[in-house]
């Protein structure tokens, strides 16, 4: 079976490509979008949950490959702002910013409030379909957001990211640290307990 992982960004294909390699039967192939035709250029992501925006991108890559599919969508939901920046987390600073642009307004938006206030989780759900089936999956990281950025790992959020239990930011421990209590490797392996079940059945 083909499984068509449905992101264009490099950071995400290659984490997502790391945990499914470990983690995925063997009769599974792992196609990305540069490996298929008709990939959709542009998915509008006009949801206004990660589950909306996780089907909402699925459904347009089945319809228009044809290809089984998963896509994910990912917020860091912010106690302290009452779930912001959410599944807005893209484009936070507004549209066309950058990973920076977003870091340094959550850092100013949290300015003044102490470190136990600071709290936030990382959430992912992801979709997939191959036109028969339909199905998420979930994961989620808890942690708090830093006073600075710290580290020049990963990406986005990362370096102002520093997971429940730990004092060092996202941005600061290796790959497999992140994807082993990720938010994104958490749904994974969740997922890779759905689709096993469902390749059996
Ligand atoms: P997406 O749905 O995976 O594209 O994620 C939406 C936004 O959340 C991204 O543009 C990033 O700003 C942020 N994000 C997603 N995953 C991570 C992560 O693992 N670390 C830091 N930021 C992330």
């Amino acid at each position: 079976m083909d499984l068509l992982i449905g992101s264009n960004n490099r950071h995400k294909v290659e984490e997502l490509r790391r945990i499914m390699d470990s983690s995925f039967p063997a009769l599974m192939r792992l196609l990305i979008p540069a490996e298929v035709k008709n990939f959709p250029r542009e998915i509008v992501e006009s949801g206004s949950s990660l589950e909306e925006n996780a089907y909402i991108k699925a459904a347009a890559i089945y319809e228009a490959t044809g290809i089984a599919c998963v896509a994910d969508d990912t917020g860091l939901e912010v106690d302290a702002l009452q779930g912001a920046p959410g599944v807005y987390s893209a484009r936070f600073a507004g549209e066309n910013c950058s990973y920076a642009d977003n870091r340094s307004k959550l850092l100013a938006d949290l300015q003044g409030i102490p470190a136990d206030q600071r709290t936030a989780r990382f959430r992912t759900v992801i979709c997939f379909t191959d036109g028969w089936r339909t199905f998420f999956a979930e994961g989620s990281c808890p942690g708090r957001i830093s006073e600075a950025e710290r580290g020049q790992a990963g990406f986005a959020y990362d370096p102002i990211f520093i997971s429940a239990g730990s004092k060092l930011t996202f941005a600061e421990i290796s790959a497999e640290e992140k994807n082993a209590i990720s938010h994104r490797g958490r749904a994974l392996q969740n997922f890779a307990t759905r689709i096993k079940e469902y390749l059996a059945s």
